[in-house]
């Protein structure tokens, strides 16, 4: 037997009788047993529309389940965008206590934190999968967490859109000149990439950018994936439909505490909405693989949509351009530095595993 075994088998041993120990004066101690009678209300303010699919409903889902838990004691009240605070003032709403709780997208606050970008989706960074593991075992939640502490504030993963796509576009994109002059709407990371292609982003609320698209004001968006866009209609207006999602090949949704009043909370309720938190991160993944499969379907099969790839040729321009831009970013801010740092590091030890465990099998 080999060292390692020998030592696993050791570790093994003594935490199967220390569980057997805990479990003994588990049952010994049940009336002991610390069960808090607190009754709490909360506020959670969100970035997304009342409802919204996946994003409103995840974060309703999140205050039935911490209800449930907690035998009715700490019941969450959800509002949408605009229902207390406008979507964009979420993250002061919940560091300033004017709310507990936030529903929202790392990327948003890139304004106060230009480390965000790379807590919410990198262009051409790790997938859905990748970025779990790297938040939660490479240390990237501890990172989030050390710059959010700084505005009384501790994130939680929630959920995912998973990878998106790469968006509609009103005309054929051949080669990297057909960049030059579009009007996209793109946010974050992705619009400040191709904007060096030549491109002008535009910068429109959800609730325009059919009417923007229709009116030639832009043309080209992108949006999440084929069932948020099927939702929002742009197959009846849009001419292709653009894959893969170079700009977001994720899409990390937060929870947002505010620090002091998680802190003053029992450990059962910071427990619950750990664990809480976990549990509709991957009830999230789970519909939103299945929805876009399904609609993905829908627009390719019932609606006869034009569905592309991008030219090689284009993806490794915006590669060559999403280096530059994460330079940028972290020749400015040494924070984000550390960040990125930490990201691509873990990227390019997943690239490794993926490749041999995941990609040969596909
Ligand atoms: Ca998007």
């Amino acid at each position: 037997m080999n060292k390692n075994r020998r030592n696993f088998l050791k570790t093994a041993v003594i935490a199967g009788s220390g569980a057997m120990i805990y479990g003994c004066g588990d049952r010994k101690g049940q009336s002991a047993s610390v069960h808090t009678n607190l009754t709490l209300e909360w506020k959670m303010v969100t970035a997304w529309p009342p409802k919204f699919p996946l994003l409103g409903e995840s974060a309703e889902k999140f205050a039935k389940a911490v209800n449930e838990l907690t035998g009715g004691r700490f019941t969450i009240r959800v509002y949408g965008a605009g229902e207390l605070v406008p979507a964009f003032e979420s993250f002061d709403a919940v560091s300033q206590g004017i709310a507990e709780l936030g529903h929202s997208a790392p990327y948003y606050w890139a304004g106060k934190i230009p480390s965000a970008s790379f807590f919410s989706a990198v262009p051409f960074g790790m997938n859905t999968t990748q970025t779990n593991a790297w938040f939660m075992y490479g240390g990237g939640l501890e990172l989030m967490r050390e710059v959010y502490g700084a505005f009384n504030l501790i994130p939680f993963l929630t959920a995912n859109t998973g990878g998106q796509t790469g968006g509609w576009f009103n005309r054929k994109i051949q080669s990297v000149n057909d960049l030059r002059g579009l009007k996209m709407r793109i946010p974050g990371l992705g619009g400040r990439i191709i904007t060096k292609a030549g491109a002008t982003t535009v910068l429109s609320p959800g609730a325009e950018l059919y009417t923007n698209l229709e009116r030639g004001v832009i043309d080209a968006l992108e949006w999440v994936g084929p069932y948020h866009d099927y939702l929002m209609g742009f197959h009846k207006i849009a001419k292709h439909y653009y894959y893969p999602g170079w700009q977001e090949p994720t899409g990390v949704i937060e929870l947002i505490v505010n620090k002091k009043a998680y802190e003053q909370l029992p450990a059962e309720y910071q427990a619950i909405i750990k664990y809480a938190s976990q549990s509709l991160l991957s009830d999230s993944i789970s519909e939103m693989f299945l929805k876009n499969q399904e609609y993905y379907i829908k627009l390719r099969d019932e609606e006869k949509v034009n569905i592309l790839p991008f030219p090689d040729e284009v993806l490794a321009f915006l590669k060559e351009k999403t280096n530059e831009v994460i330079t940028e970013i972290t020749s400015a801010d040494t924070f984000s530095k550390k960040v990125y740092e930490s990201y691509i590091q873990y990227q390019k030890k997943f690239a490794e595993w993926y490749s041999v465990g995941e990609r040969n099998y596909l």
